[in-house]
C-alpha cells in the first residue's frame, strides 16, 4: 500500500512539474507557444489568420467546445494597428459566431467611433473562444487552454497597440491580479506592444458611472495610436 502511495506522489510531482514547465515556455514568448501546440495538433505553424482559423475551428481542446453553438475565433482587419481583447463569447456572440455582436458589441462600435474608428479598421478577438455557460468568468483551466490561440492571433496580427476590454482579459494577458482601476490610463509592455486598459462594454451597460473614465481611457488610446502612426 505505502508502495503504491509512493508511485502515486511521483506521479503527482511529474505532472506538476510537466504543468510549470508549460506555463514557463507560455510566459518565454510566442514560439515557444506554438511549439507546445504544434506538438499537441500536430500541425505546421500558420502563415494567415485565415489557416490558423481553418486549424483550429473544431477545437475541442477543453470542456466549453462541447457546449458552444458556435466558434467564435474573432473578426476584423487581417493587419490591424489596434488589437481590441475581451473576454469570452456571450449569448448574442454564441449564436452568431462573431464577437461583440449583441447589445455590448453596439456600445463598442460608439465607442470606437467617438475616437475615429470603423470596426473593420481594427480586429476584435477575445480570451476564450467559446462561451462558458450562463457568461459566468471564464476558468482557470479554460483560460490556459484557450490563451495560446489569442497568442497566435497576436504574432499573425503584430499589431502596434492592444486595448484590454475588461478586467479578465487585462489581468490574463498582464499576469497580474491588479484592479482594473490600478491597470487602466497607463501603458503596459506585452512582448514589446503598447498595451492599455479600460472597461468592457458590458460593464459599461450595467454601470454607467464608468462612462466618463472610459471615454478618458479612449481618448488616451487616440492619442497613443496617432503617436505610432505619425512616428
Ligand atoms: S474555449 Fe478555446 S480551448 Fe476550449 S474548446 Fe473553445 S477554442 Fe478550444
Amino acid at each position: 500500500m505505502k508502495e503504491k502511495k509512493s508511485e502515486y506522489e511521483k506521479v503527482l510531482q511529474a505532472f506538476a512539474l510537466a504543468k510549470s514547465f508549460i506555463k514557463q515556455q507560455i510566459e518565454l514568448g510566442f514560439d515557444e507557444v506554438y511549439a507546445q501546440m504544434k506538438t499537441k495538433t500536430n500541425q505546421r505553424p500558420p502563415t494567415s489568420l485565415d489557416e490558423f482559423y481553418h486549424q483550429i475551428k473544431n477545437c475541442k481542446r477543453c470542456h466549453l467546445g462541447y457546449s458552444r453553438t458556435n466558434f467564435v475565433f474573432g473578426s476584423g482587419n487581417h493587419q490591424a494597428k489596434l488589437l481590441l481583447i475581451g473576454e469570452a463569447p456571450g449569448r448574442e456572440e454564441d449564436l452568431k459566431g462573431e464577437p461583440f455582436v449583441g447589445a455590448a458589441g453596439k456600445l463598442l462600435d460608439r465607442m470606437l467611433a467617438a475616437i475615429k474608428f470603423k470596426r473593420e479598421e481594427v480586429y476584435i478577438a477575445n480570451i476564450l473562444k467559446c462561451r462558458p455557460p450562463e457568461n459566468r468568468d471564464p476558468r482557470p483551466d479554460e483560460i490556459e487552454t484557450c490563451k495560446p490561440y489569442l497568442l497566435q492571433q497576436i504574432k499573425l496580427i503584430q499589431p502596434k497597440i492592444i486595448l484590454a476590454l475588461g478586467r479578465i482579459s487585462a489581468q490574463v494577458l498582464l499576469q497580474t491580479k491588479n484592479s482594473l482601476g490600478q491597470l487602466r490610463g497607463k501603458i503596459h509592455d506585452f512582448n514589446g506592444i503598447k498595451f492599455l486598459v479600460t472597461y468592457h462594454p458590458a460593464a459599461l451597460l450595467r454601470y454607467q458611472q464608468y462612462k466618463k473614465f472610459a471615454w478618458e481611457d479612449l481618448k488616451f488610446l487616440r492619442k497613443e495610436y496617432e503617436k505610432i502612426v505619425d512616428s
